[in-house]
């Protein structure tokens, strides 16, 4: 039996269209560009199957860019796959990014053939002026159409994306949309703010967003709306008991992925690496499934972490999720006490009242989620 548990991240960086804000690794393609693309990632796949026979993957998130773009046969040809080169599960959290108007119900049903079992909406907003700003390709209705669809064909697990901050958004606007997202009862809901990140189009604009405190206002009434069924377990991500996101809660918690696809980040023995952001570098060096790897192009990054590094990331991962860290974990993994290590800055944080410890935890207040960055980055290098 396999003992050793993996997380796989597959990338796919297709979209209609560029989003107004985004600048995740994506792009609109021709359908050529999305054959060759699947091909090499099969030859990725199959490339590293060998190299993980001891490990069994328990968890598979396959996001982008907009999956959902992809026609039924080239999902198919991609999972099919997975599944000849790795030992899946057969009770792993298989979740997709999909954006409403790509998804139909020919690739629905290939989904549920495919082992995929939990389904991330990409709705951002229920208001469609707000949509429009965004950039997004779709509207309410749409999207309304798309839950319906993959309710109707047994999805029992899905998250649906919403965002704070919006251009020209009101605090009615947001707890509005919330409620009616509620009423739909998902089971996750994950609502990130707006950052409006250099190279993007909102960058360059002159953008009517909310002011700090009316966007604070909003994300503190949260739980006003969500009430007791759902329950914060990391700073943007609410879900019901039970339907937490296993797969983002490896990334918190440090256990070991590997990335697939253009730019895909990997965590494994402890040493962390991505694939190449360019795409066309990523068709070259998957092209033929035996002639691979020019590893000066392969990689954007590679690197060796040191415990420091590791402490770190142990550190300002875990405090993201609401159960913070496990402070005997802590000593028991790096062989020195919390205290020892980082005394000074908890007892400062404390103080503050953005930290808080109780029984063998240590975790971020209300407050402290609030100003999470300011506190993470008392973590990052020492
Ligand atoms: S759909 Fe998502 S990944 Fe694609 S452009 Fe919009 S925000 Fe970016």
């Amino acid at each position: 039996m396999n003992q050793k548990k993996l997380g796989i991240y597959i990338h796919i960086p297709f979209c209609v269209r560029k989003c107004n804000y985004c600048d995740f690794n994506s792009f609109a393609s021709d359908d050529e560009t999305k054959v060759n693309y699947i091909n090499a990632l099969c030859n990725e796949i199959r490339g590293y199957g060998p190299k993980f026979k001891d490990y069994s993957v328990d968890t598979v998130f396959i996001g982008g860019g907009t999956p959902s773009i992809l026609p039924a046969g080239l999902t198919r040809q991609f999972m099919d796959c997975l599944y000849s080169n790795f030992a899946i599960d057969s009770d792993a959290e298989i979740s997709m990014e999909a954006n409403p108007g790509t998804l139909d119900i020919e690739k629905i049903k290939a989904y549920k053939e495919l082992g995929i079992n939990r389904i991330s909406l990409g709705l951002q907003s229920t208001v469609s002026q707000e949509l429009k700003i965004l950039g997004r390709i779709h509207d309410y209705e749409t999207f309304l159409d798309s839950f319906m669809m993959l309710r109707e064909e047994g999805f029992r697990n899905i998250n649906v994306d919403l965002m704070n901050g919006i251009p020209n958004q009101t605090y009615d606007s947001f707890m509005n949309g919330l409620k009616i997202i509620k009423e739909l009862n998902p089971e996750h809901i994950s609502i990130y703010s707006l950052i409006v990140e250099e190279g993007t189009p909102f960058y360059e604009r002159e953008l009517n967003l909310p002011d700090e405190d009316e966007e604070r206002k909003m994300v503190h009434s949260i739980p006003s709306i969500l009430g007791k069924e759902f329950h914060q377990y990391e700073i943007s991500n609410y879900s019901k008991r039970g339907f937490e996101c296993k797969h983002n809660i490896k990334y918190w918690r440090r256990e070991e992925y590997l990335g697939m696809g253009l730019s895909a980040a990997s965590l494994v023995n402890e040493i962390r690496f991505k694939n190449t952001e360019n795409l066309k570098d990523y068709l070259l060096i998957f092209k033929e499934r035996e002639k691979i790897y020019d590893n000066n192009i392969r990689f954007s990054e590679f690197e060796h972490l040191s415990d420091e590094d590791k402490m770190s990331e142990y550190m300002f991962l875990g405090l993201r999720m609401n159960v913070g860290i496990n402070i005997s974990d802590f000593e028991k993994t790096f062989g020195i006490s919390l205290y020892e290590k980082y005394g000074k800055k908890i007892q400062l944080h404390v103080e503050e009242g953005l930290l808080e410890v109780k029984e063998d935890r240590l975790f971020l207040t209300k407050k402290g989620r609030d100003l999470a960055n300011y506190v993470w980055s008392d973590f990052v290098g020492d």
